[in-house]
Order: structure tokens, then C-alpha cells, then sequence
């Protein structure tokens, strides 16, 4: 019989943290995985709330109180199979998902002041203990149609389909244009939030599902979609958000700046040893680093930076800490390994100067009225410009989805801002304009997170599902 009072004995523990003296030298994830005593106890926190709103803020509505019950009682196989029941990547968005905006900072002991159960690290728990002691995806009572879908992206929008798909019997061939699954869980993400063995280790559940790969292969390019709309009974589109977003300074294409995305990607392709022959290894060792952005991307540039050895790195973003957009536990992890932030800095130029060396002018902002969406604007303050100088500058400004090249040739609607427009409650969700298209993730919404778009795919799926008359 759980303890009720569990949560007033017991402090919220989402596993140790490396010492950041320590994590700011290595490319390694820096939450350590809790033990069966420690997962179970923790666990054991959850006040069982009848109807509980950390499933609600969970935008994959996770059975949370559930799961969390199955691994209090140590049932670690009967949690990892209702875990994947809404979830196909449960230990990636353990590791990747902003708890603290979604389902911890819903949970009603965080609203009490107790600290939030640890919905993510149980959740990345489950599945990492469940793989080890040999657990798979149950598919012995899948009967196989003769339907193919052809799914373009194998980021977590189409590795979320692809896994719906197969276990509704429908086999899955994922195209993408890198050597590795994962989109931005593999070419993005930095190691020190998710090693890539966690993401290869899903390649492999998958294969063994059924589901089939077919990498270093760009649609519109190594194989027309013409061909794939023939070969397969429906597609579906997850190829994400990749339009680099300027900041429209002047210096902006200076040698020595960086876009953020190609940085992040050419570290990992170091790690991966993937390198493209030609392509030299970008290394800050012993650089002064300027990165601009205050997002997820921007704090992976800077943590990159520091663990590649750089003398200084400077943040600077245009708003406050409070208005900005990137996880608040990613912010506080920069700071404790050195990142210097820099609030309220607006860039107005970035000038080359003799020696290789960089002047970047950044003026002091304050915030104005807030926008449509309720984040204040930043305005600049005349005459409050400084020059900081560096190296290399990094700018992260974000992403916006692009019109896939075939859109047009094949009636597939997308919006003035290039988002593919797929209709989520429509007669078979996530179809497009051209019916036998579907699509979701960053594509659809724009940039945005891990788990949203793990839930379009698996909705998408289940969309696919209807129009091939499966379900
Ligand atoms: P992607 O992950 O972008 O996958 C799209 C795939 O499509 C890619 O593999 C691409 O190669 C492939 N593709 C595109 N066009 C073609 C084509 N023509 N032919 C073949 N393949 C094609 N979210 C979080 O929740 N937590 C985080 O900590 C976090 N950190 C982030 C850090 C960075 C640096 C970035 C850039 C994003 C981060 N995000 C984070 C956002 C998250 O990664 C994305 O929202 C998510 O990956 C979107 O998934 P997707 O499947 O829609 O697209
Ligand atoms: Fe929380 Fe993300 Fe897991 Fe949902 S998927 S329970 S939001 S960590």
C-alpha cells in the first residue's frame, strides 16, 4: 500500500545532475537514469489525482498517474507497453520534452510548492529499463495488409507514423535524405540532451517492427515523388522546418558567422564520424563566441561552444529572461557551465575587422506592449549601442517550414508562411489538399517540439488508417 504522505517525506529527484565542471568537457547527456528504488519511490509521489491535468498539459496525453503506478508497484513491462499506447518516442521526449511547460509544470504538487513528481525522467526510465531487460513492442496479433505507405522524414513526425502504421499492419518505408534516422533528434540535438545510441536503439525497434529505411535518399532529387506516389498507397510528409531565419544586419554573411543549425549538425557529424569528405570540423577551442537567439537552438550553440573548448561565450537576445522562448532548465544548465547571457540586446551590425577578429554592435532594448501572441516586444534604446568583439558569432534566430517543390505540381495547399496546410480534425486527420497526402510536424506548425510532432504523426497515421479503409 503506497504512502499518501510519500510527497511530503520524499523530495522530487529527476536523477543526478553531472557537476558541470565535469559535463562542460564531454559530450554526454548530463541527467543521470534513476535506480528501480529511486524510479518507484519517486513515482510513488503522485497524488493520483482523479482527473489529473499533467495528462492534459502532456501533448500526447500520456497515461501519467497510470504508468507511474505500474513502475511504483515495479510492473516495468506492463508501464513501457501503456507508455507506448500514446507515445512512440517515450524516452526521447523524457530526455527532450520542456517539463517544465508541460506535464511537471501542470502536475499539482509543482502548483503546491513540493516540486513536480518526475514525470520525464520516470518516463525516459521505463523505457531504457524495459529495452535492457528485453522487452519489444508486442506484434504478434498483427495481421499484414498489402498496403505501403511511403513516409518522407525520418524525424519523430515520421517515426511516430511509421510505428502507428506497422502496428496496424501497414508497412512503413521512411525516405530521408541523411545517413542516420532522427531528423533533429540526431542532427540537431546535441548529445549532452540525447546520445545518438538512444536514437539508434529505436532505429533498431523499428526495423524490427517492420518498418523499413531507405537513408542518404532526398525525395525530389535521388527519387521523384511521382515514383513514390505510384509505389505507395498514401505518403506522408514529416520533413520538418529547415527556412534559416536572418536577422537583416548589416555583417550578417561576415566570414567567421555561423548559422547555427550547419554548426550544430557539423559537431555531431564529428562525434558520428559522418563528416562529408571536403567538409572541414568547425571547433571554438580557445575562441571568443558571440551566439545570437535566445531558443533551444540558441542554448545548444552555446553549450556546443563550451564544450568545444571555447575561451568565452556571450548570449545575447533581445528580451529578458523571462520573455524568452528557450526551456528555463536549458537556460539555467548554460549558465552553470559558463555561458555568459546578455538580456535586452538587440544586434544592429556585425563589422570584420584586421586580424580575422569580429565587432559586433548590440544595442540595449527594453520591452514594449505585448504582441498577438502576449510576448512583449522589444524596442532599442537610442544612442545605447556597445561593441563586443570575438571570433566566430553564431546567429540562431529559428526556422520557418518551407513549400516542399512538389506542392504546387501535385495540389497540396500550403500557407503564405510555407506551412503545409494538413487539417487535424478533418475527415481523415492530417490529410492535405491532395488526398492521398498527409503530413504534420514542424512542417505543418512550424518549429516547434519533439512530442507535438510525434503526436500529428501518430494522428497522421491514424488518418492513413481511414483513407486506406484499415480502420
Ligand atoms: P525534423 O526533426 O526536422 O525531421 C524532418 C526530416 O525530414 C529530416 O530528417 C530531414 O532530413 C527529412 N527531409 C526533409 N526533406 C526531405 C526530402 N525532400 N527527402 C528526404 N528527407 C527529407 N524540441 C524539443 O522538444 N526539445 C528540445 O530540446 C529541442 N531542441 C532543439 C534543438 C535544436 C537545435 C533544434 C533545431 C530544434 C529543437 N527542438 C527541440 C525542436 C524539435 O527538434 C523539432 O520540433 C522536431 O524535431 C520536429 O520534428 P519533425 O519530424 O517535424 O521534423
Ligand atoms: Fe511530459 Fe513530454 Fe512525457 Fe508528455 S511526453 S509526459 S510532456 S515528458
Amino acid at each position: 500500500m503506497s504512502d499518501v504522505f510519500q510527497f511530503m517525506k520524499l523530495s522530487r529527484n529527476p536523477g543526478d545532475k553531472i557537476d558541470a565542471s565535469v559535463r562542460k568537457i564531454e559530450f554526454k547527456e548530463i541527467y543521470q537514469p534513476l535506480h528501480a528504488v529511486d524510479a518507484a519511490d519517486q513515482a510513488g509521489r503522485c497524488l493520483s489525482c482523479g482527473n489529473p491535468y499533467c495528462e492534459w498539459e502532456c501533448p500526447v496525453h500520456n497515461y501519467i498517474p497510470n504508468w507511474l503506478k505500474l513502475v511504483e508497484e515495479g510492473r516495468l513491462f506492463e508501464a513501457a507497453e501503456l507508455s507506448h499506447q500514446t507515445n512512440s518516442l517515450p524516452e526521447i521526449c523524457g530526455r527532450v520534452c520542456p517539463q517544465d511547460r508541460l506535464c511537471e509544470g501542470a502536475c499539482t504538487l509543482d502548483q503546491g510548492g513540493f516540486g513536480a513528481v518526475s514525470i520525464g525522467s520516470i518516463e525516459k526510465y521505463i523505457t531504457d529499463e524495459a529495452f535492457k531487460a528485453g522487452w519489444r513492442p508486442d506484434m504478434s496479433k498483427v495481421v499484414w495488409t498489402d498496403k505501403t505507405v511511403g513516409v518522407i522524414g525520418a524525424g519523430p513526425a515520421g517515426l511516430a507514423c511509421a510505428d502507428v502504421l506497422a502496428r496496424n499492419g501497414v508497412k512503413a518505408v521512411v525516405y530521408d535524405r541523411y545517413e542516420e534516422i532522427g531528423g533533429l533528434l540526431t542532427f540537431g540535438i546535441p548529445e549532452f540532451k540525447l546520445e545518438k545510441d538512444v536514437v539508434r536503439r529505436r532505429r533498431e525497434i523499428l526495423e524490427g517492427m517492420g518498418v523499413e529505411f531507405v537513408l542518404n535518399t532526398e525525395v525530389g532529387k535521388d527519387i521523384s515523388i511521382d515514383k513514390l506516389l505510384k509505389k505507395h498507397d498514401a505518403i506522408f510528409m514529416g520533413m520538418g522546418a529547415y527556412r534559416y531565419m536572418r536577422g537583416n544586419f548589416s555583417g550578417e554573411d561576415s566570414p567567421g558567422v555561423l548559422e547555427a543549425l550547419p554548426y550544430l549538425i557539423n559537431n555531431v557529424r564529428q562525434s558520428l564520424g559522418t563528416l562529408p569528405q571536403g567538409e572541414a570540423a568547425i571547433s571554438m577551442r580557445g575562441k571568443r563566441v558571440v551566439v545570437l537567439g535566445g531558443g533551444d537552438t540558441a542554448m545548444d550553440c552555446n553549450r556546443t561552444a563550451i564544450r568545444q573548448g571555447a575561451k568565452r561565450v556571450i548570449c545575447a537576445y533581445r528580451r529578458d529572461e523571462a520573455n524568452m522562448p528557450g526551456s528555463k532548465r536549458e537556460v539555467g544548465n548554460a549558465r552553470e557551465e559558463g555561458v555568459e547571457f546578455q538580456w535586452n540586446r538587440q544586434p544592429v551590425s556585425i563589422e570584420p575587422m584586421i586580424g580575422g577578429t569580429l565587432a559586433v554592435k548590440l544595442a540595449e532594448t527594453r520591452l514594449g506592449e505585448p504582441d498577438a501572441k502576449g510576448r512583449r516586444n522589444a524596442e532599442t534604446v537610442p544612442g545605447s549601442e556597445e561593441i563586443v568583439e570575438c571570433d566566430h558569432v553564431i546567429i540562431a534566430f529559428g526556422f520557418q517550414a518551407e513549400v516542399a517543390p512538389w506542392s504546387e505540381q501535385h495540389g497540396i495547399a500550403t500557407a503564405p508562411n510555407g506551412r503545409t496546410q494538413a487539417a487535424p480534425h478533418g475527415m481523415y486527420k492530417y490529410q492535405t489538399s491532395n488526398p492521398k497526402v498527409f503530413a504534420g510536424g514542424d512542417m505543418v506548425r512550424g518549429a516547434d517540439l519533439v512530442v507535438r510532432a510525434v503526436f500529428d504523426g501518430r494522428q497522421a497515421a491514424e488518418g492513413v488508417l481511414g483513407y486506406l479503409g484499415v480502420w
